[in-house]
């Protein structure tokens, strides 16, 4: 019986979507269009191999993973772009695969220097500081963090090739700490100019890519914009969905009017209805906070979600669907439900609602 739900990826888009971020950022003058790709997360649930090869293929200046276990995937299955390591700083990886680790302190930086003797090898790094996140990096005032990567960049087998923040919370109407946060990243940079290091310098993540040219800096390290999403209501960047996800109805019933469904009976029909079971429940990635919120689209109609979202299961009221039978098929993301909305909807964002309902998919991948 047909079970959970398939995603179809299209590569197309996501080349489209590159393009069109690359031209954001070459429209600072001197600047190359650079994009370090984010594919963490199996590339948020589309399937990161499929994605890193297209991404290679269309050219990026380096991909970015969170853990040493998904580079090895990737290396694995031959992708051969540069890759960043975002949090994962154990240093056998590192060398084994070839990658470019991001650093969080002197201690750990330390750890890689020594491998790095011991092996007879030069290592690239890019060092992490924090400005604002809480979360990992060099923590503290400019001249402080300015002496601390001094001292990183002068261990023997390192080489201190990059420099990055991240921004805590960026948006159209809060762009306030961001700025702050990218002043400090930037008189950082001045003190380290003042030593003769200027390392290759990224901010932006895909809010900072829409919202601040002025922090887009060396590279943009994006992941969401990729995959056609957009971290705020509203935007009108262009940016094509990558991901659409369906499952099929496996069966409709015919209630009369005060018949409760699901769970609780948190939903009680107002009149004759019918409700379509679909075998999607939050164990396959629908998330429980979309119970009497979430919608999908059934012959290009909006049903909602009538009741309790089950494990396994979850009814939509489709009364109001002309022609609606057992076997339909129905969208859950895509054609005409977005991220942001059911983001929105079960009080989340739209990365969650890729990772789980993306990562719970069978794929397949439109070339
Ligand atoms: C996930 C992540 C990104 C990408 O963020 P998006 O909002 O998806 O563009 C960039 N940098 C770091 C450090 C991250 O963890």
């Amino acid at each position: 019986m047909l079970r959970g739900q398939e995603a179809r990826i299209d590569l197309d888009a996501l080349a489209g979507n590159l393009e069109k971020i690359k031209s954001l950022h070459g429209g600072v003058p001197g600047k190359g269009g650079d994009v370090i790709a984010v594919v963490k997360a199996d590339a948020y649930g589309h399937g990161a191999v499929r994605v890193a090869k297209r991404l290679q293929k269309e050219g990026v200046l380096s991909l970015a993973v969170a853990y040493g276990s998904e580079a090895r995937t990737l290396r694995e299955e031959g992708v051969k772009s540069p890759i960043l390591l975002l949090f994962d700083e154990e240093p056998q990886p590192a060398f084994d695969l070839g990658l470019t680790p991001v650093v969080h302190s002197k201690k750990s930086a330390r750890r890689f220097s020594r491998e790095a003797q011991k092996r007879g090898r030069e290592l690239a790094v890019h060092v992490k500081v924090d400005t604002g996140m809480g979360r990992m990096g060099l923590f503290g005032d400019d001249v402080f963090l300015a002496k601390e990567v001094a001292e990183i960049a002068s261990l023997p087998g390192i080489r201190v090739e990059g420099l990055m923040s991240h921004f805590s919370e960026l948006g159209p109407d809060n762009m306030g700490f961001a700025r702050l946060q990218l002043e400090k990243f930037n008189s950082l940079r001045n003190e380290l100019a003042l030593k003769g290091l200027r390392p290759f310098a990224h901010i932006s993540s895909s809010a900072g890519a829409l919202l601040l040219p002025e922090a887009h800096l060396d590279a943009l390290r994006v992941g969401l914009i990729l995959y056609g999403a957009s971290p705020f209501e509203g935007d009108k960047t262009g940016l094509k969905p990558v991901m659409n996800i369906k499952t099929r109805i496996i069966l409709i019933k015919k209630f009369g009017k005060g018949q409760p469904v699901s769970y609780d009976r948190t939903f009680i029909t107002a009149r004759e209805s019918l409700i379509a079971v679909m075998p999607v429940g939050y164990a396959d990635g629908y998330s429980r906070a979309l119970s009497n919120k979430g919608y999908a689209m059934v012959r290009g109609k909006k049903a909602r979600v009538a009741g309790r979202v089950c494990m396994d299961l979850t009814m939509l009221d489709v009364t109001a669907i002309k022609g609606v039978s057992e076997g339909d098929e129905v969208v859950l993301l895509g054609d005409g439900v977005t991220g942001g909305e059911l983001a929105d909807l079960a009080g989340t964002n739209p990365y969650e609602i890729m990772t789980s309902l993306g990562g719970h998919a069978r794929r397949s991948f439109s070339v």
